[in-house]
């Protein structure tokens, strides 16, 4: 299994293969960058199929955290762990202990939080072994979930991709296609209804759907009907990979913007969006009002109204980022890229 060639490598600073005969432990630990600070990323907890998928991940992840914590303005790198394991019938204490063992012998290098498969629960384990996780100073009765956070982050971001999108200040009227409306999907619902948008809704899951349909009275439509809504802005807060050639050409909205991560299925959808007019806004720009909130837990002088501040301020990147993305007649995703690793010390 190649590393130093592997094709999501891009100059990795330290990648770590962790084990625990005890426990059964097979992790690896993969740090990006850590010139803006310690890395900090999620803890996948996931039945890969091979050692080489859970390195492809683990490195696909980690990279993508050192652009979001740049772009987000945070003094942090990227970086992100995996556990080969089934969360559901392998995750023990003592393999979380054991996890929480090697994330203390990077010394700090490497902060782990929550991600798939691994729960707030599972982090207070890992904290009995190291310090360096994140995500567990909220006061006791908070929820720790941080999906009003990056919803309140898509919402202002998505506020600017209508200004520079569409020309227009106003939220009031707008027509906006959601698909998804799970965490991070139904906060950001409210935030548009309660603005006077219009929305048309998809989810799979039909229950929940026609609840929020009708709490907001907005039109709730099949999956694969989403794409054909006649509306402004489609928001995709469901799954990764959406962007695909046949969803590109079929998009009747003018702006996209939404939570879902790595939403381009390749990075030549970037293009495409733009040669069809459509305003793409980054996802990791959009999406990293959670990270935000889990880097401000970290500081002693954590304050409800700054981390809300800190996210809205992901409003002023995109304006910046859009900006740039007109005078140099180039996708929004591109510059997003650019802009990071300047950020990070690679432009
Ligand atoms: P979630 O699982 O709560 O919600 C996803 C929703 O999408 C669910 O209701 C699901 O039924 C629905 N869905 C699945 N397939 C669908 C399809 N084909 N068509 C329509 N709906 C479908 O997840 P979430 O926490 O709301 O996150 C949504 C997206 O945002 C994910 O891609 C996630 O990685 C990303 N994200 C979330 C956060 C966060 O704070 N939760 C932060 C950054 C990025």
């Amino acid at each position: 299994m190649p590393v130093f060639e592997h094709t999501e490598f891009d100059h990795h600073q330290q990648i770590v293969f962790g084990s625990d005969a005890a426990s059964g432990l097979r992790a690896i630990i993969a740090i990006h960058d850590t010139t803006r600070g310690p890395a900090l990323g999620g803890l996948r907890i996931y039945p890969y199929a091979s050692e080489e998928d859970a390195l492809t991940d683990v490195l696909r992840l980690s990279r993508g955290m050192s652009y979001k914590s740049a772009m987000a303005d945070l003094p942090l790198g990227g970086g992100k762990a995996v556990i080969i394991a089934d969360p559901r019938t392998e995750k023990t204490p003592a393999l979380l202990r054991a996890m929480g063992r090697l994330v203390e012998s990077l010394g700090g290098a490497y902060i782990t939080a929550e991600d798939s498969g691994s729960s707030e629960a599972d982090m207070q384990v890992i904290a009995e072994a190291t310090d360096h996780v994140g995500g567990l100073r909220r006061a006791s009765g908070e929820s720790g979930d941080p999906s009003p956070f990056t919803a309140w982050g898509v919402y202002c971001a998505l506020r600017s991709a209508v200004r520079h999108g569409l020309r227009r200040d106003d939220i009031q009227g707008l027509r906006v296609a959601i698909q998804g409306v799970g965490h991070v999907g139904a906060h950001l619902a409210r935030h548009l209804h309660q603005a006077g948008a219009q929305l048309v809704l998809a989810d799979v899951d039909r229950e929940a759907l026609s609840h929020l349909a009708e709490e907001l009275g907005a039109e709730a439509v099949a999956p694969e009907a989403i794409f054909d809504a006649e509306v402004d802005l489609f928001a995709p807060c469901a799954l990764g990979a959406v962007l695909d050639e046949a969803v590109v050409e079929r998009l009747r909205a003018k702006v996209v913007c939404g939570a879902a991560n790595n939403q381009l299925a390749t990075p030549a959808m970037a293009e495409r969006l733009r040669a069809r007019g459509i305003l793409y806004t980054p996802d990791y720009v959009a999406n990293a009002g959670g990270v935000i909130e889990i880097a401000w837990q970290r500081r002693d002088d954590y304050d409800r109204a700054a981390v809300m501040a800190h996210i809205e301020g992901i409003g002023a990147t995109l304006d910046e980022l859009f900006a740039r993305a007109a005078r140099e007649q180039r996708s929004p995703a591109v510059i997003a890229d650019a802009m990071a690793r300047e950020r990070f010390g690679r432009g």
